[in-house]
Parts: C-alpha cells; sequence; structure tokens
C-alpha cells in the first residue's frame, strides 16, 4: 500500500491497465479507451485528454451517423489499405489491416477533402544478406583461429556494403473536419527496394492513378454539391 499504482485513465476513470495504456499529452489513456478512438490518430502524446472526450464524442455521431448506415461502396482503390467510395451518397473512407474489423470507420463526404498528394518515403533498408564465402582457403586448423577469422570476415563484408533504401508510398488527403486535418493512406504492403525498379515504377504508377482517381471523384462531387 502506499505505492502510487493506481494509473487512472484521464479520459473515462477507470485503471489503466500498464500492458494496453497510453501516454497522452496530459495523462493516461486506457485499452478500452484507445480502441474507441479512430484508428487515423497518430500521435497521442501530442493530444491532450479533453481532446480525447472531444473525439469520442464524435466517435459516437459516427458511428450513429446515416452517413454510415447509407454508405454502399461503388468504387475501391488500392489493394493493402483501401479507399472506399460512394459516389451516390458522395462519401468516402480509408480501411487499413490495422483493425481487422473496424466496424465504427471514419466516414467523410467528398466534399470535405481540401487537397490530395502522392508521398513517397525513402527509409533505410537493412535486409540480412549472407556473408559470401570468399576466402575459405585460410589455414583454420585451429577452431579458436577459425572463429576469429571468419568473424572479422563477416564484419568487413558488414562493413564494405553500401547502405540500401526502400521506398514507402503514402496518399495524404487533406481533410475539412473537426477531428482530423488529413487522413493518411499507405499503398505498398511491403517496403519496395531501391534496386527492384519495375516494383518501383509500378506502386509509383499506382499511386499517382489513385490519387487522379479520387481528386476526379472530388472535384465532380464538388460541382454537384458545392464545397462542405
Ligand atoms: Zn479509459
Amino acid at each position: 500500500m502506499g505505492l502510487k499504482d493506481k494509473k487512472i485513465c484521464a479520459v473515462c476513470g477507470e485503471k489503466a491497465g500498464i500492458f494496453t495504456r497510453i501516454k497522452l499529452n496530459d495523462g493516461l489513456l486506457c485499452g478500452d479507451c484507445v480502441k474507441k478512438c479512430s484508428e487515423h490518430i497518430e500521435d497521442f502524446d501530442e493530444i491532450t485528454a479533453a481532446e480525447i472526450k472531444e473525439h469520442l464524442e464524435y466517435r459516437d455521431r459516427n458511428k450513429n451517423s446515416d452517413m454510415l448506415s447509407e454508405f454502399n461502396t461503388t468504387l475501391t482503390l488500392g489493394d493493402y489499405e483501401v479507399l472506399k467510395v460512394d459516389e451516390n451518397h458522395n462519401l468516402w473512407l480509408l480501411t487499413t489491416p490495422k483493425r481487422f474489423s473496424e466496424e465504427n470507420p471514419d466516414i467523410f463526404y467528398l466534399t470535405q477533402v481540401t487537397d490530395c498528394e502522392v508521398i513517397e518515403k525513402k527509409e533505410l533498408f537493412t535486409p540480412i544478406h549472407p556473408v559470401e564465402d570468399e576466402d575459405s582457403t585460410v589455414d583454420t586448423s585451429n577452431e579458436k583461429i577459425k572463429k576469429t577469422a571468419e568473424l572479422k570476415r563477416k564484419l568487413h563484408n558488414v562493413r564494405k556494403k553500401p547502405p540500401e533504401y526502400g521506398y514507402w508510398f503514402y496518399i495524404r488527403i487533406g481533410v475539412h473536419h473537426p477531428c482530423f486535418s488529413q487522413i493518411v493512406m499507405r499503398v505498398n504492403k511491403y517496403i519496395i527496394q531501391e534496386a527492384n525498379q519495375s516494383e518501383y515504377l509500378s506502386c509509383k504508377r499506382q499511386s499517382q492513378k489513385i490519387l487522379d482517381t479520387f481528386t476526379a471523384l472530388c472535384s465532380s462531387a464538388k460541382e454537384k454539391y458545392g464545397p462542405k
């Protein structure tokens, strides 16, 4: 007793379990509350408990909205994270594999989209290389010497390898919304190695195509309904 082991969720007041809680800007958020939040929230540590409370109110409204109940996909874009569009109702949402069955996906009007762009991110990619057996002719009668020589050779091979890079493609969708300023869609499931030019170009083309199609849908929705 006396130990401060009662870590309380700043939003619902329940105990925030050590394995499921996350840090907010000004407190802790329990696992149950995290699950209720949108999967599109990224930096919880920059968000306050008061903002999360507002966000959860929005999530309730979203869940019970006509937008969600009448949503009927007419077009899907992408094959990892998927943009679903309902052209008849001026709606769209993004589904991701982060949550297997999201019952409350954030739903938006096409006319809420402010701007879109393809983002290409280059990232250091370090695959595990098998070390080539280039000088196995060294005298290795002594087991210890053999091991040391092998280790040195491995280290040398690791050092002489130039860094390798890979690519991620994203589509950033700017939205006019009280809880979000953008929704980001990841296009490729796995990182694309720099050396794999055909995969790189194909993903780049795919991203541009998603962007062009989606932008065209948003523009025609704005002509039809006016900006939201
Ligand atoms: Zn909570």
